[in-house]
């Protein structure tokens, strides 16, 4: 804008352009919070927490178990923890999923998890239909929140997918290490197997009260329970049907 004398008129500028200004700022603000909420982990989605009954009346279902990429956000919390530079797997490789499951509690928490790509739209029905089934899943948080330590997810009964590691006490690469394998309610159904002196042993530690399956208690993955019978309708295999370890928190499909 230019005032009569030909000069530009700043002062006319400014209260001209303030209203304008405001308006751009906050229509890139609505559109990096739309991309932000629909691509990944970043803002809008605080997986491990309840959602209320109010925020229930306006969350569709539909928003969530759907694979997405990986994005900055996302990728920055899992860098140097979950994920680190190798030959095996991209970061484009992998999908990040929101989930909505049902807690030890009775309520409705948000999760989230990585997963493989390959694996992601089957991975997105089965939990669906958990969730659909009120199926209780304590927690369900990226094994990043406890620095990739598996043990220390797994004690926190933290239900996990992608994790770039090897086995638990082998050279072999882990299935979770290309995001095709996943642990549910890791504390109630703990990864049992003797080792080379024929000691048994039982992780995570705190699951120790879990490795007899003969005992009845809930969040028991047998072969009568509903994930077991979900997972394998999907084309899951259990690690709890594996004969040399029994790893009975292990789902996994290749
Ligand atoms: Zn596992």
């Amino acid at each position: 804008m230019t005032s009569s004398t030909g000069y530009l008129d700043t002062a006319n500028l400014k209260s001209y352009a303030k209203p304008a200004l405001r308006i751009a700022l906050l229509a890139v603000a609505m559109v990096w919070a739309a991309v932000a909420f629909a691509s990944g982990s970043g803002t809008g989605w605080v997986a491990g927490t309840v959602v209320t009954e109010a925020e229930m009346a306006t969350l569709r279902a539909d928003s969530c178990f759907i694979p997405l990429a990986i994005d900055a956000a996302t990728a920055a919390r899992m860098q140097g923890k979950s994920y680190r530079a190798n030959p095996h797997i991209k970061l484009t490789d992998l999908r990040y999923v929101r989930v909505l499951h049902y807690g030890f509690d009775g309520k409705v928490h948000r999760g989230e998890l990585v997963c493989n790509r390959r694996i992601a739209s089957d991975l997105c029905a089965v939990m669906r239909e958990l969730y659909e089934a009120r199926y209780e899943i304590e927690r369900m948080v990226l094994i990043d929140e406890y620095d990739a330590d598996d043990d220390a997810s797994m004690s926190a009964n933290n239900t996990s997918c992608f994790c770039y590691r090897k086995t638990p006490g082998g050279r072999k690469l882990s299935n979770h290490a290309l995001g095709l394998a996943i642990d549910l309610n890791p504390r109630y159904n703990p990864f049992c197997w003797r080792d080379r002196k024929g000691n048994r042993r039982v992780q995570p530690d705190n699951g120790r009260d879990y490795a007899d399956r003969s005992k009845r208690f809930a969040h028991k993955i047998d072969r009568t329970d509903t994930a077991y019978r979900i997972f394998i309708k999907h084309g899951f295999t259990w690690g709890g049907a594996w004969r040399s370890s029994k790893d009975y928190q292990h789902f996994e499909k290749r």
